[in-house]
């Protein structure tokens, strides 16, 4: 069987890594690969002349991998999908092979090895980085339109919740009712623990959610993704209960401007550190860079957190197609944080935000 056009794409690169097959075990990878969704895979692509990819899973996928994988030839391994394919690799006599050294465990390494004959096993396996998961940093047409669906499925429930919070209430009941309204819309899952950091816990750049009640006083971070049709959604707002201080209206108007200023910069050629740099020199010019302690976006897709990096310095350039996040934060200990977070789609003339809920001040 020919290989489909991302096979293609995929075994150009590693032939250009100088590999005669890849052996892909990170799941994103194969799915995005051959469609298979299961939880036990390795396909191996062979480069070069008779290119074609192999799926190995086990026995409890042998419906779902057939209906999913159209196109890609599946084994049902007896135990190992990565031990069978290995084994299957030594058969046809591939005796150089790449393999993604990010991904990949010490345990599974030793794994592959011993299923390579003594003779052949040293120049076996070639560490070629996450060649798979760069090609998926670009987007196509029926991704993008997964990612949208699953923004604006975000954005309604941002809109939701916003109706039903209040001092008193805990995090986790916050938590509790946007994750619950996103299963009920649809949601196979939350892209990852759901943010809800409230008061001094705003301050915290990951504060999931706790049993620690809403102030009647203070910020709340709610940061959190759904995921549709395997593709993951992430948005940041940060609201306010009661009356603000003047120093976390000043913050928070200065995160805004970060945040819009660097959205404004994106499009296809900027470089991510020039991205980084717009939103840090406003934080910068506001006197409270040095709160903000992390990077300004990522990539999203099949992952929650995928390349690019957009964080200082950084010199890979954005490319049409890509769909990262924005979101500038500061953490002032003991006190309270901001952070305010959109999904941007790269494109040449510029950058789309997917989520476009209200970033304007909002006192509950
Ligand atoms: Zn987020
Ligand atoms: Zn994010």
């Amino acid at each position: 069987m020919a290989l489909n056009a991302r096979g293609k794409q995929a075994a150009s690169a590693a032939k250009a890594a100088g590999v005669q097959a890849l052996l892909v075990t990170h799941l994103p990878d194969v799915r995005w690969l051959c469609g298979f969704t299961g939880s036990n895979a390795a396909l191996v692509l062979i480069t070069g002349a008779g290119a074609r990819a192999v799926l190995f899973t086990d026995g409890r996928y042998t419906t779902q991998a057939n209906a999913e994988a159209v196109g890609t030839k599946v084994v049902i391994a007896p135990k190992s999908a990565v031990l069978a394919a290995c084994e299957w690799l030594a058969e046809a006599r591939v005796v150089r092979c790449g393999f993604d050294d990010g991904n990949t465990t010490v345990a599974a390494l030793k794994t592959m090895r011993a299923a390579i004959p003594a003779k052949v096993r040293r120049g076996m396996f070639e560490p070629v980085g996450a060649l798979v998961s760069m090609l998926r940093w670009v987007k196509d047409a029926g991704e993008i339109a997964a990612l949208r669906k699953a923004a604006a499925l975000g954005c309604r429930l941002f809109e939701g919740t916003l109706g039903s919070m209040q001092a008193g209430m805990a995090e986790v009941t916050v938590a509790a009712e946007l994750e619950y309204a996103a299963r009920l819309a649809g949601a196979e899952a939350m892209s990852f623990p759901t943010i809800v950091a409230s008061g001094e816990r705003s301050a915290l750049p990951h504060g999931k959610a706790t049993t620690a009640k809403l102030p009647k006083r203070g910020f709340v971070t709610l940061d959190f993704g759904v995921v549709l049709d395997g593709y993951c959604s992430d948005m940041t707002r940060t609201v306010h209960l009661g009356r603000a201080s003047t120093a976390e209206r000043t913050a928070y108007d200065a995160v805004l401007e970060a945040q819009e200023t660097a959205v404004a910069t994106v499009r296809a050629g900027v470089s991510c550190g020039d991205v980084d740099e717009a939103a840090r020199s406003v934080l910068r010019k506001a006197g409270l860079d040095q709160w903000f302690t992390h990077s300004t976006g990522h990539g999203v897709g099949l992952e929650i957190h995928e390349g690019p990096r957009l964080a200082a310095k950084q010199t890979q350039r954005l490319e049409a197609g890509m769909v990262i996040t924005i979101e500038p934060g500061v953490y002032l200990p003991g006190k309270f944080g901001v952070r305010i977070e959109d999904m941007v789609r790269v494109t040449a003339k510029g950058g789309e935000i997917l989520t476009p809920s209200t970033k304007a001040w909002i006192e509950l």
